[in-house]
């Protein structure tokens, strides 16, 4: 029995990266998962693998930019899998450069996707987090939200980035405080840099930018980001993990 049995999560970005790999490892500790994102094709294979390893999964394909498909994405989770206990904020983008010139449109999509799509996702999910955290099987819900090493230290060339990251946690202590009284846990996950898709997304010139940065550091795995998340909420009811932030060994900033 996994502890999570009797739960439902719904994760956020699960096509790729650290959401794949959340939603696996929420799986494998029993929970129902709900799996958003664009690339429904990816969701499918991806819920395919769950399935066959005894879990249960939902694909909810959706552009949770948009208000109205972030709160259907919450909305389906409910209907089909009857209740919420916990929400991973996950989805988001990181299109790095220089302040100076930088293509504002590159900006736009940022904030509209690690701000905005992250609180639309949480204002829809904490009516159902809070009805979670009063009723079993563990009395208790859970939103991880993922910022960043960005979210804590900005840095020249990650302007906008640090902007949104570190706004999500302004935006995660606030809801913390607002909220535990009631047992829902707002947690903060910020991992240093993680051998994912999300890198790939910028200008060719930003992109050896980065690759010369992280070039001698070991970087993390998905799975290593997803352990963290998975033990997060599977603490006991009266503990609450507020914060990790993680980074690669030798990566130093
Ligand atoms: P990936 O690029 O692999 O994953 C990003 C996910 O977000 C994808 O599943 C993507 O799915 C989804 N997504 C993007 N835009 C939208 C949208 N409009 N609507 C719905 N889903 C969307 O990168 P990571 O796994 O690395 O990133 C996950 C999170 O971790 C991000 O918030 C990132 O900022 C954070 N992070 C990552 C670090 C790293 O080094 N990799 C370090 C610190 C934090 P699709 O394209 O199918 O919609």
């Amino acid at each position: 029995m996994g502890t999570l049995d009797g739960t439902v999560a719904l994760i956020t970005g699960a096509s790729s990266g650290i959401g794949e790999a959340a939603a696996e490892a929420l799986a494998e500790r029993g929970a129902a998962v709900a799996l958003a994102a664009r690339r429904g094709d990816r969701l499918n294979e991806l819920a395919k693998r769950i399935e066959a390893g005894g879990g249960q999964a939902l694909v909810i394909e959706a552009d949770i930019t948009d208000r109205e498909q972030a709160e259907g994405v919450v909305q389906k989770t409910v209907e089909e899998l009857g209740r919420l206990d916990t929400l991973v904020n996950n989805a988001g983008m990181m299109l790095l450069g220089p302040v100076v010139g930088a293509p504002v449109e590159e900006w736009e999509r940022m904030v509209s996707i690690n701000v905005m799509g992250l609180l639309y996702c949480a204002h829809a999910a904490l009516p159902h987090l809070l009805a979670a955290a009063e009723s079993d099987p563990r009395r208790v819900a859970d939103m991880v939200n993922i910022s960043s090493v960005a979210g804590r230290v900005a840095r020249s060339g990650s302007g906008v980035y640090n902007a949104t990251k570190h706004g999500v946690g302004a935006f995660s202590e606030a809801l913390r405080q607002e909220v535990t009284g009631r047992y829902v846990r707002i947690s903060l996950v910020e991992p240093g840099a993680v051998a994912t898709e999300l890198a790939g997304h910028n200008r060719p010139e930003i992109r050896e930018t980065i690759q010369q940065r992280f070039e001698d550091v070991e970087r993390l795995q998905a799975p290593d980001i997803a352990d963290t998340i998975a033990y997060i909420v599977t603490r006991p009811r009266h503990m609450a993990i507020n914060e990790m932030l993680i980074r690669p060994t030798q990566q130093l900033g």
